[in-house]
């Protein structure tokens, strides 16, 4: 089933190619076909039965990162990452997902806790044996995708006792809850030094992005609606997380036909803010040191889903550090969720072309505010031996700023 008007999208689209030059898939591939005009044009084709669905269709329309370049300078706005979405939606039901998609989408990222338990009994007893820095571990197909499991999620572990609700609700997602406790417990600092104590529930699980950029809506409409529940009483809820957020923000309200669903879905979109978003930068003035360069790296979902991308930089820089801005910071890193496991060369080429821009400006710090780009990132600056620059989220520079303040 279509979840919006596809005619009225690709109608608006007048062929003009200036969205050829900012994508990323097309600069890599340099063919009409990989291109959102290209794109475009297949879907109306495809809608007016003069293509045939089939795999190397569905091959076409996975090459895309959905990282909205293309409808930032597109001077009609067409959506082209809504109307690859509901074609994926369309195509896998035609096609049927293949089986490692089918078991991401209802096993891993469906039931987190048990995927979790599994993942985590898997990776203690193959993956940590081998060594990081190993011809093994760069041989390994995972080796940029497996991210280092915590013993335990850090929703249902002793470090969230922020379990009371309260009016500001913090969504984790998967890799901070599985992963990244750290910009966790910085999150939670810096919500703290706002006056705002934050409610973390327990039972918080994926919000559905990898379920719909896969194209399963129902999966991901199931899950929206979970998460949903679990702040219903929240008058904002916060992510650290660029993809989550720009999910909750932009794609929740998408999901659902039945128009109360819909109107839920609205609510609660407007109760979702990045954490730059609820900080100050005077909460970091008078910090009284130079905290050195760094770079910083806007995720597509968090500067063009969540419009959000002026204000990590003035945190930045109210906190002590000078930003050397790369060529083209807002491009993408190349992960794409699921992209970068379909698509791996192609990943790596886009990704290749962003540690090459985060090197050219000399920083020794790049900052960003998604941990699956940090991941992305990070791998591939570890892969090319690029050792002497550091991934970190935003929330780490402020909260070492914050801390040097309060020791001062
Ligand atoms: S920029 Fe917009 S109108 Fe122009 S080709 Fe691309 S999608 Fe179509
Ligand atoms: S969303 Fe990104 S990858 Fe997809 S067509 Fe647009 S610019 Fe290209």
């Amino acid at each position: 089933m279509m979840f919006f008007n596809h005619q009225d999208q690709y109608s608006l689209c007048v062929k003009c190619g200036k969205c050829r030059p900012v994508c990323p898939v097309f600069h890599e591939l340099n063919e009409e076909g990989a291109s959102p005009r290209g794109k475009i044009s297949l879907v109306q084709a495809l809608l007016e039965n003069k293509v045939e669905p089939s795999r190397r269709t569905k091959r076409f329309l996975s090459e895309c990162l959905l990282c909205a370049a293309c409808v930032a300078v597109c001077p009609n706005e067409v959506r082209t990452d809504l109307l690859v979405l509901s074609v994926r939606e369309s195509l896998a039901d035609y096609a049927g997902n293949k089986l490692m998609e089918t078991a991401l989408i209802k096993g891993v990222f469906s039931k987190t806790d048990i995927s979790f338990k599994l993942g985590f009994a898997v990776e203690q007893a193959i993956g940590r044996k081998i060594e990081s820095g190993s011809g093994m571990f760069y041989r390994l197909p995972s080796n940029r995708i497996l991210p280092e499991l915590k013993s335990a999620k850090f929703s249902i572990s002793k470090k969230n006792t922020h379990t009371h609700k309260t009016k500001t609700g913090f969504f984790l997602g998967c890799l901070i809850d599985f992963v990244n406790h750290d910009i966790a417990e910085d999150t939670i600092t810096l919500l703290e030094a706002t006056g705002k104590t934050p409610f973390i529930p327990r039972d918080q699980a994926c919000c559905g992005l990898p379920a719909l950029s896969m194209g399963d809506r129902r999966q991901a409409a199931k899950q929206a609606k979970a998460v949903m529940a679990l702040f219903d009483t929240a008058e904002t809820v916060v992510t650290a997380c660029g993809s989550c957020g720009s999910m909750m923000k932009n794609y929740y309200p998408v999901l659902f036909d039945d128009p109360q669903d819909k109107e839920n879905a609205l609510k609660f979109a407007a109760k979702i803010k990045d954490i730059a978003e609820v900080l100050e930068p005077d909460m970091f003035q008078n910090t009284g040191h130079s905290s050195g360069l760094t770079t910083y790296h806007d995720p597509c979902h968090l500067k063009r889903g969540m419009g959000v991308a002026k204000k990590p930089r003035t945190l930045i820089r109210a906190a002590g550090y000078e930003i050397a801005e790369m060529q083209s910071p807002d491009r993408c890193c190349g992960l794409g969720g699921a992209f970068t496991i379909k698509h791996r060369t192609l990943s790596s080429a886009i990704t290749k072309e962003k540690t090459d821009d985060i090197s050219s400006t000399t920083a020794a710090t790049v900052a960003t505010g998604c941990p699956g780009c940090m991941a992305n990132i990070s791998a591939m600056l570890i892969e090319q031996g690029r050792l002497q620059v550091k991934v970190v989220h935003t929330v780490r520079l402020l909260v070492t700023a914050l801390k040097k303040n309060t020791a001062v």
